[in-house]
């Protein structure tokens, strides 16, 4: 049995559930359910979920087809196992998923670690069968996150996070550019592209025969505050990985899945990764999947070769997860949620952008479609926080709390951020109702 602790709220919490606490250290709202765009706590107040939980929750809360689909399943099977029996669902998403993003190989997993973590070992394999087995470095931006595995710790520039996987991984993914800060930098767009691909392909260059792909974020999101590259930026990686024949891996589990008014937000630029990867809005937060999208070279080097390489997870590609992707994606196409996603990522732009010219502590607003950042500054003429690190995020975060609004705090350990990225279903009014509460999170 779990201790049971009392809170500075007086309410009792198991001893574990004080991990809550992890951001800012401060205590979270106990949510007690979810309907739409709206939460509710368990003291009965209700806050407009303006994040999607952690840019997840895709299709809002309880959305009844979903769970009709997920219940439908429970109740038929909710397990099997490739090295058993196959489940039908995951064969027909894996087909749909590839259908809709234009791959010929899905592998399923089940959280967005996971699948990164799948992705870099897809990736090592390939140069294992290209008889290049020395090449297991990779690059990557300073500012990204890349999940809590050690090869995806290894990717952030986080100096903690890094440090943790630098105890196991002494070799690995050495090459990690610094993603110079754009907004700090007020640098324009073409000067600002190429300094960071000149960067990046002197990195490569310096790390040579060891190199093995470059791993990006399109739109860097819970780092950085959704950051967005100049338009050039991520053909120019492309391009410059081609030349080099290094894979490309696109981490989309914050920005696939149409969040970003694109199926995929490498889509906006025209560039197709060798590998994507996809979670959180894939299950929508009804159920743990993700997956690795894998082109053709990649997946027929492997298939062709002769390395044994386990990829396989018990839960991988189980019926209930691969149920609840496949109506997800259904719901996505039958509701033309994509399309929202631009029009009301459109109205949710301009707004913030007004929000920006009442207040001088929005810097910046950037990002795409419904995922979209703010950047807090305490001095917006020298482009500078002029406050610690996380603390105008933090205080934004809970001023826009107490207004009913939640909104995601996103600090890379370099700036202040915070993401606003509601539902895929978000209507107008919705969007208007978020601009009020924010607006006045900002006056109070
Ligand atoms: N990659 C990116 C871009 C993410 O934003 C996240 C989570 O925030 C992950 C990977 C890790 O996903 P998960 O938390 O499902 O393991």
């Amino acid at each position: 049995m779990p201790q049971a602790t009392t809170t500075r709220s007086g309410r009792m919490q198991p001893a574990g559930s004080r991990l809550i606490k992890f951001f800012f250290g401060e205590e979270l709202p106990f949510v007690s359910h979810g309907r739409g765009v709206f939460v509710y706590d368990t003291d009965g107040r209700r806050y407009l979920d303006g994040c999607s939980g952690a840019v997840t929750a895709n299709l809002g809360h309880s959305d009844p087809e979903i769970l009709r689909a997920l219940h439908e399943q429970a109740e038929r099977i909710t397990f099997a196992h490739r090295g058993t029996f196959h489940s039908e669902q995951s064969e027909a998403l894996a087909e749909r998923l590839g259908a809709m993003t234009g791959y010929p190989y899905v592998f399923l997993c089940n959280s967005g670690s996971e699948a990164v973590e799948t992705a870099l070992r897809l990736t090592l394999q390939y140069w294992r069968e290209r008889g290049e087995p020395n090449r297991s470095q990779f690059a990557s931006h300073a500012v990204s996150y890349h999940g809590a595995t050690l090869g995806g710790l290894s990717l952030s520039g986080h100096p903690q996070r890094r440090r943790v996987a630098e105890a196991l991984l002494h070799e690995f993914n050495e090459l990690t550019p610094p993603y110079a800060y754009r907004f700090a930098e007020g640098r324009d767009d073409a000067e600002f592209t190429e300094l960071l691909v000149n960067h990046t392909a002197e990195v490569l260059d310096a790390h040579g025969p060891a190199a093995a792909g470059v791993v990006v974020e399109p739109v860097g999101g819970a780092a950085g505050g959704a950051i967005t590259p100049p338009d050039g930026y991520l053909q120019a990686l492309a391009g410059l990985c081609r030349e080099r024949g290094l894979p490309l891996i696109a981490d989309e589990v914050m920005t696939g899945m149409g969040r970003t008014g694109m199926m995929l937000a490498s889509q906006h630029w025209d560039v197709r990764p060798d590998l994507v990867v996809l979670g959180k809005g894939m299950g929508a937060g009804y159920a743990p999947v993700s997956a690795v999208l894998v082109s053709e070279e990649i997946i027929d080097a492997i298939a062709a070769g002769t390395a044994s390489v386990t990829n396989g997870h018990t839960y991988g590609g189980n019926p209930l997860g691969s149920a609840v992707a496949l109506a997800v994606l259904e719901a996505i196409e039958s509701r033309g949620l994509v399309a929202n996603a631009a029009e009301r990522g459109k109205q949710l732009r301009a707004g913030l952008e007004a929000l920006a010219r009442r207040h001088e502590v929005i810097g910046e607003v950037r990002g795409l479609g419904l995922l979209q950042g703010l950047e807090l500054v305490s001095d917006r003429v020298a482009r500078s926080p002029g406050a610690p690190i996380g603390s105008l995020t933090r205080a934004a975060t809970f001023a826009a709390r107490d207004q009913g609004l939640l909104v995601y705090p996103a600090t890379g350990g370099i700036n202040n951020a915070i993401l606003v990225a509601p539902p895929l279903t978000v209507t107008a009014e919705e969007i208007d109702l978020l601009l009020e509460l924010l607006d006045a999170s900002f006056t109070s």
